[in-house]
């Protein structure tokens, strides 16, 4: 088996039994604990967790040795509550070429796995692709062919035939058209429904949103077809209209959310509905510029980001649930490495490291239905862990 360890970039290879020596740990829970500290786990998962003292001349069972862990901070793997495997952040229209080369594929997709868990991240969420690329590397990692992070995979999205999102799903053209199909795509497998309900935002006009795709009554039978088969739902949706909408339907997650409102807020905290607002898609745009845009667009870009960071922090402070998700495979969003620039525009918009931390961890594995992620305490296994840098 094996244990990410964000701390050197690499994945380690450790036996099903052992025990090493850690500099210190971090639960959501005790906060940062200092070190040493022994942990100790057996058949995988934690056995114990203990302040250690190295007294001299102390004997050591059956000749085995402790793992010196001492440079790392043992503590949750980070969990990215929005991708998308099948892109490859780099050409959004080369990338639907490739589609048609799945050995090519294959390849760039491990590749983006191993990045994830080089980075810390143990577990993604991934919104969806026509083809069914995250699906079936979901499929490959829980038959341990590839290593990787854990994957949860809507498989494919639902989204109105010709609007926004034919990249995602096959679309439907009607509620009755989805309800002729629905038995075949939940068939298919889905851990979670993806709603795309409205398209994205415009980088040239500030306020403006893509057409809203679903009626509120239709996203309520969307969402109850979902809900009755016990999985959760995750709306893309942005503005005013749209965002009210899903709300009113009583969609699980909010994806994106630009131009979030507080009257939003105050209903998503009475519902217990929860917001992943993917600030690197548009963060990371003017983090790393690169003359794609014009300088028109870069002003409206900053306008957005600057009052979305506002919002977000207002819905931290306000106790709204919120996640922690990049869109990775989203332009200047890579696999893996934009999990930390995430987090880092989540303390941007001025939500305290700690917090971060609980969210991209404990509210994230409630976000996409993981409980044995994003905590660390006796019985969790070792790879849903990190070892991160002290
Ligand atoms: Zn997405």
């Amino acid at each position: 088996m094996f244990i990410s360890c964000s701390g050197e970039k690499t994945i380690l290879a450790v036996p099903e039994q052992g025990s090493a020596i850690i500099g210190g740990y971090w639960t959501p829970d005790s906060g940062r604990v200092k070190g040493p500290v022994q942990l100790k786990w057996e058949e995988g998962r934690v056995s114990s967790l203990c302040p250690y003292s190295d007294h001299r001349g102390r004997s050591k069972s059956s000749g085995e040795e402790d793992f010196a862990w001492q440079p790392y901070l043992l503590m949750p793997g980070f969990i990215d509550s929005h991708v998308h495997l099948a892109l490859d952040s780099i050409d959004f229209y080369q990338c639907l070429e490739n589609w048609h080369n799945p050995a090519l594929m294959e390849k760039v997709i491990q590749d983006n796995l191993r990045r994830y868990l080089e980075s810390g991240v143990v577990a993604v969420r991934d919104g969806g692709d026509l083809p069914g690329f995250a699906w079936s590397a979901k499929k490959r990692l829980e038959r341990e062919e590839w290593q990787g992070p854990r994957v949860v995979s809507v498989r494919e999205a639902v989204a109105r035939q010709g609007m926004y999102g034919r990249f995602l799903g096959r679309g439907f053209s009607s509620l009755q058209d989805w309800h002729r199909i629905k038995e075949d795509f939940f068939r298919q497998g889905a851990d979670q429904l993806k709603i795309v309900v409205t398209g994205i935002i415009s980088f040239s006009q500030y306020r403006q949103v893509g057409t809203v795709q679903w009626s509120v009554e239709e996203l309520k039978e969307l969402t109850a077809s979902a809900h009755a088969r016990g999985i959760l739902v995750m709306a893309h949706a942005s503005g005013e209209e749209g965002i009210s909408r899903v709300i009113e339907a009583g969609v699980d997650s909010i994806e994106h959310g630009y131009y979030m409102t507080s009257r939003h807020l105050r209903q998503m905290k009475a519902q217990g509905i929860a917001w992943v607002p993917t600030v690197a898609p548009i963060g990371n745009l003017l983090k790393y510029p690169t003359g794609r845009y014009s300088e028109q667009e870069i002003a409206t870009l900053s306008e957005i980001l600057k009052g979305h960071l506002s919002r977000i922090k207002e819905a931290s402070d306000f106790g709204v649930r919120l996640g922690v998700g990049t869109d990775a495979g989203a332009y200047s969003v890579p696999h893996g490495s934009s999990f930390l620039d995430e987090m880092l525009w989540l303390r941007e918009a001025g939500i305290p490291e700690e917090k971060v931390y609980c969210l991209a961890t404990q509210e994230n594995a409630r976000i996409c239905g993981l409980p044995e992620y994003g905590k660390l305490e006796v019985g969790t296994p070792l790879n849903c862990l990190q070892l991160k840098e002290l």
